[in-house]
Parts: structure tokens; sequence; C-alpha cells
């Protein structure tokens, strides 16, 4: 089934992760761009989420923590068409129980082309780029082979 529609609205819904070691890194941009993140609906992981509460002053969508299944309820999410921009900022120098799914995360998120920062730099650009705030025709994947394929069996 075709997910819906692949035009984000100008009101973007934005997921934000942080891995242990990264959540101040995240908590530190989260404030610096306190203003552009309020024009837009937020959803995190639980910890993540409940940082970012208390940063913001708000409440926002939290999914479960990542190690017991935030990030797949997250790629689920991304499948449906429910988010549209993924800041993951993932601990490249240590191993994390939930690998598998935060390899699965970045997998479906590049699936369905969704614009993704895992560093604070790329997370810069993102967040200043003025197609945040403008409705945008992301192109959809090409899943059609996956969608129609006939699979012989014995
Ligand atoms: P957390 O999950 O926000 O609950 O710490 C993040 C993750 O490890 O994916």
């Amino acid at each position: 089934m075709p997910s819906s529609s692949p035009t984000l609205q100008a009101k973007k819904r934005i997921v934000l992760v942080a891995h242990d070691n990264k959540k101040k890194d995240l908590l530190d941009w989260v404030r610096f761009n306190r203003l552009t993140l309020l024009e837009h609906d937020l959803m995190a992981t639980g910890t993540t989420g409940r940082l970012i509460e208390d940063e913001l002053g708000i409440d926002i969508e939290r999914f479960m923590s990542g190690p017991l299944g935030g990030d797949q309820q997250i790629g689920a999410a991304i499948a449906e068409g429910k988010i549209d921009v993924m800041i993951f900022f993932w601990d490249p120098l240590e191993a994390q129980p939930h690998d598998p799914d935060v390899k699965a995360l970045l997998r479906i998120a590049v699936v369905w082309n969704l614009p993704i920062a895992c560093n604070r730099s790329t997370a810069d650009f993102l967040i200043s780029s003025p197609l945040l705030g403008e409705p945008y025709e992301r192109q959809r994947p090409t899943h059609e082979r996956y969608l129609d394929r006939t699979v012989e069996v014995d």
C-alpha cells in the first residue's frame, strides 16, 4: 500500500532523537534554534523528548525510548507518511544495545527520501533551508517493483 502524499506542508513534522552521548549536543542545538523549531510539530524518542520538553517548556509527542522500541515506532511512522524531517544525532563512537533498530531507522528514512541530519552541521544547514518553512514536493521512492513483484514458489 503506497504511503500518504509526498507533499510536505510548510509546517513540518520533525522528529528528534539523540543517543546518550549526543543528548547535550542536541539540546544545545534545540536551544539555539528554539524559535524556528516552535513553528513546527515536534516529536522525539522518550528520553530525548523529555529533555526537549524541559528545554522548550512545551509538550511534544513522545515515542518509547529508543532501546525499548522507539526507533522502530519512528520507522513505522516514517513509512506511514507521518514524519517529514528527522534530526538523529546517533553516536558513532559507542555501540548501542539497539544497533539493529538504529540501522533500520536510518534505512527506512533513506527509502522514503526523508531529509535527515545526523550531526550538528547538517542540522544547521537543514534548519536554515528556506524549504523548511515552505511546502515541498518530496520525490516518491521507486518502490513499485516491491509492490508488484511476484515470487515463484514450487
Ligand atoms: P531515548 O532514545 O531518547 O529514549 O534515549 C534514543 C535512542 O537511543 O534511540
